[in-house]
């Protein structure tokens, strides 16, 4: 745990600064959370929502935050905790139904052995993870449909998103990200992105000022996803150099302009007809763009070519 979260309060009677950083930290949260769930509709009367929960610092946090909006919300929903646990050496199985048992939330472990499964089928040294997930998204599934969920709550948050786009857009050749909310792959689920607007570094310090118990994410001993990683550190690096940048980022995947990309299949750019009639907000095809001065985006240049 970081220093940071365990100052004493600077007066006695009165919160410290620690508190009240922490304080404002969970309203963010909370704040986020229910945008993101109001905004995509992620959560409706009568849901049961089933959260995923690898035993990482993300998915304890989305369970701790979505616990908090339950009591708040303005319809009624019930949440099931799921984890699979998938016989990983040295899995520490007892943590995860010790944690959940003791926060007093409905829960249930599946158990399924596709470590095996991958290892047997992976040549050594290949990475694992896609047969891995796939196995998982499958048992994830029929689990939700045997518990009955209406939602599977997956913990990706803001940044998770954006390096989706880029890697998509670096090694797909696609525009692609990872949508707040979609229908699974099997079309029979609605899976939700609760964390959609919450940034890492806000998690990180939830994690540590609830001493969630973190089981670490290494223990299948699969290579870590070296092109993720590398596109994490660009991102981090533009923010540390450009605060604000990530926000801004995120903000265009709301903001989509498809007569200003090159998609054939989403602007009919061959049937484009000169309208005859002038508009103060029509393109000025020879003018440079103009960008807002924003203190989100300190630093930012455009080059009129
Ligand atoms: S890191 Fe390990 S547990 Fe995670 S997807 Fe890859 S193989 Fe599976």
């Amino acid at each position: 745990m970081s220093a940071v979260w365990i100052e004493p309060p600077e007066t006695p009677g009165r919160p410290g600064r620690i508190e009240r950083e922490t304080h404002k930290l969970e309203k963010r949260l909370c704040r986020l959370m229910g945008q993101a769930i109001a905004d995509y509709r992620m959560v409706e009367e009568g849901d049961k929502v089933m959260c995923c929960l690898s035993g990482g610092k993300d998915s304890y946090a989305m369970l701790d935050i979505l616990l908090k909006m339950q009591q708040r919300a303005p319809v009624r929903f019930d949440i099931v905790a799921v984890n699979l646990d998938q016989k990983q050496p040295g899995f520490p199985a007892h943590v995860l139904p010790e944690y959940l048992g003791r926060i007093g939330v409905p829960f249930h472990i599946e158990n399924q052995d596709t470590y095996s499964i991958v290892k047997d089928k992976i040549p050594e040294g290949k990475t694992m993870c896609s047969l891995c997930s796939r196995l998982r998204r499958g048992i994830l599934y029929r689990v939700a449909g045997e518990l009955g969920a209406t939602k599977i709550a997956l913990g990706h948050h803001r940044d998770d998103i954006l390096q989706t786009l880029f890697l998509n857009m670096f090694f797909g050749g696609k525009l692609k990200g990872m949508p707040p909310k979609l229908v699974s792959d099997d079309g029979r689920h609605i899976v939700i992105r609760p964390l959609a607007y919450v940034a890492e570094k806000d998690l990180v310090r939830w994690a540590a000022h609830r001493q969630f118990p973190i089981i670490p994410c290494t223990l299948c001993g699969s290579q870590e996803n070296l092109q993720r990683k590398q596109v994490a550190a660009m991102l981090q690096e533009w923010e540390r150099k450009h605060p604000g940048r990530l926000e801004n980022m995120f903000s265009a995947l709301q903001n989509v302009v498809p007569s200003h990309l090159a998609d054939t299949a989403h602007y009919d750019f061959k049937g484009l007809q000169a309208t005859g009639v002038p508009s103060e907000d029509g393109d000025k095809a020879f003018d440079p763009p103009e960008f807002p001065a924003s203190p989100a985006a300190p630093g930012l240049q455009i080059v009129s070519l």
